[in-house]
């Protein structure tokens, strides 16, 4: 699966989760903010039904005080309670629209109610005009009041309101805990969702960086070999982004690995080339100076002197040959034998060379030059090249002075010569290094441009580098690099 869909995949889930969250909360604050609004509803039910019980009591509280005391002021508070009452029932009845055992019980309270007034206020009409017909309140007394028939409707009003507000009470208490409920499994919903939020966005990171990261690490190891010349490949399968990115390494180091195999062959096969050649053509050279040797004597004087003159030309050419010879043989052995290793005082070994090259009138000096364990011929050919070279060309109006120095960077050493011979013209610097490239007249005595072809192709061997500082006129610094193991 690629990387993006992965990715996009553990974000999505956590994405879903914390969806899945805030609508099962949406749902559980809905439930909640409906039991709040029950509670409420029935704490209002309660106080409603005290307060029209308690102004029911206190219109039939009036209705017996009139009755007993013949004083109107009762009827006030009767009359008031006839205003006031009804409207609390309509109050009350609005508020049981979802409660039909409760309607039910306030529907009887009215009923009984009205037949209450009804009967309450035929007796105070008697009562009033007891003077005028004094029977119809007799009646009504002896009839109604004696045997107690609102005394019956008002107990049983009671009754009903009882059973009201216990069936309310009830009711509220239920809410209640149903509110309790909900806020309860809110809260345990919200931790459940967090945690699986946290957990699985943290499980997909971790997963994610971790798939990142070993396999990154992995492809920075194959760069690493790579430069350090080593082709190996990554093996990953995941079919992914960072896949195609190994693949391309792989294919990269193959190809390398196939390329410097080849330049290798190649270059074998050219360093055999060099070797055969000039290893055969030093016979024929021989014999022409041979040939030169006999012409000479057979011809004895008779040899004019433009001849004798082109005859004494025939050696020096010959030997510069054999020198052009000697030098890619040299240079051509280089990679054909690999030289012991061994313990180098690099002190000692210049000494050496500077005892069988360097003039007496030359200064030499060397500050850090280290001991090492090393493929000493190597290291002397280089020295002595580039020790005779600040000889050959030294300044011949000045005393010669060579610094040799030493230091430590990482893995290597670093070495610089430094003389105050004739410099090098800044657009040679690196043509010099190149075999046969000679600044000298062409056919100078000791003059074949191999010596730094050779010193090249030994720091090249070595996977170090070499490079030159000079000016015309300035002297000369070569500073090479060389591994400490
Ligand atoms: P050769 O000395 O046989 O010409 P090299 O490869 O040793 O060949 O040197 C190549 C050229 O680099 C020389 O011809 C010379 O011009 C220049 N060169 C080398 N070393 C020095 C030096 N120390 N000072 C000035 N020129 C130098």
């Amino acid at each position: 699966m690629k990387l993006a869909t992965q990715i996009f995949l553990g974000f999505s889930v956590v994405i879903g989760i914390s969806l899945t969250d805030s609508y099962v909360n949406y749902n559980l604050s809905q439930k909640v903010n409906r039991n709040t609004d029950y509670v409420a509803k029935s704490e209002t039910i309660i106080r409603n039904s005290s307060r029209l019980h308690k102004s029911i009591i206190e219109m039939q509280s009036a209705f017996r005080g009139f009755l007993l005391t013949d004083d109107k002021a009762f009827l006030d508070s009767y009359h008031e309670g006839g205003r006031v009452i009804p409207k609390l029932f309509i109050e009350q009845r609005s508020l049981l629209l979802n409660s039909a055992s409760q309607a039910a019980k306030l529907d009887t309270i009215t009923k009984l109610h009205q037949e209450w007034i009804i009967y309450s206020n035929k007796l105070i009409e008697a009562k009033k005009s007891v003077k005028i017909n004094p029977s119809l309140y007799v009646d009504l007394f002896e009839n109604k009041l004696r045997k107690q028939v609102g005394k019956k409707i008002n107990d049983r009003i009671s009754l009903i309101f009882r059973a009201f507000d216990r069936a309310e009470y009830r009711l509220r208490e239920s809410r209640r805990d149903a509110l309790n409920h909900s806020v309860e499994r809110t809260r345990t919903y919200s931790v459940i969702f967090l945690a699986l939020t946290v957990f699985i966005g943290v499980l997909s990171t971790v997963y994610i960086v971790r798939l990142i990261t070993r396999r990154i690490a992995l492809m920075v190891n194959l760069a690493d070999n790579i430069s350090k010349g080593e082709f190996a490949v990554v093996k990953d399968d995941k079919n992914d982004e960072l896949t195609s990115l190994s693949v391309s390494l792989n294919s990269m180091s193959e190809t390398l690995d196939k390329n410097i195999k080849e330049l290798e062959k190649r270059n074998k096969e050219l360093n055999q080339f060099a070797y055969v050649v000039s290893h055969d053509l030093k016979a024929p050279i021989r014999g022409i100076y041979n040939v030169t040797q006999w012409i000479e004597e057979d011809l004895g004087n008779e040899v004019s002197p433009q001849m004798r003159n082109y005859l004494n030309i025939i050696p020096d050419r010959i030997k510069r040959m054999e020198d052009l010879i000697h030098g890619l043989l040299d240079y051509a052995r280089i990679s054909r034998e690999k030289p012991l290793r061994e313990k180098v005082d690099v002190n000692t070994l210049v000494k050496d060379i500077a005892e069988l090259i360097i003039p007496e009138d030359f200064k030499i000096q060397t500050f850090g030059l280290p001991v090492l364990i090393t493929e000493k011929i190597r290291l002397e050919q280089v020295f002595s090249n580039l020790i005779s070279n600040a000889v050959k060309y030294s300044k011949s109006d000045v005393a010669g002075e060579i610094v040799i120095r030493c230091r430590e960077v990482n893995q290597f050493y670093e070495f610089s010569i430094r003389d105050n011979g004739i410099g090098i013209e800044p657009q040679f610097h690196s043509k010099i290094f190149e075999i046969f490239q000679t600044l000298r007249e062409k056919n100078a005595k000791e003059s074949t441009g191999i010596g730094l072809a050779i010193v090249k192709k030994i720091i090249d061997d070595q996977h170090c580098t070499i490079g030159v500082e000079s000016e015309l006129g300035k002297g000369s610094t070569f500073v090479f690099t060389w591994p400490k193991h």
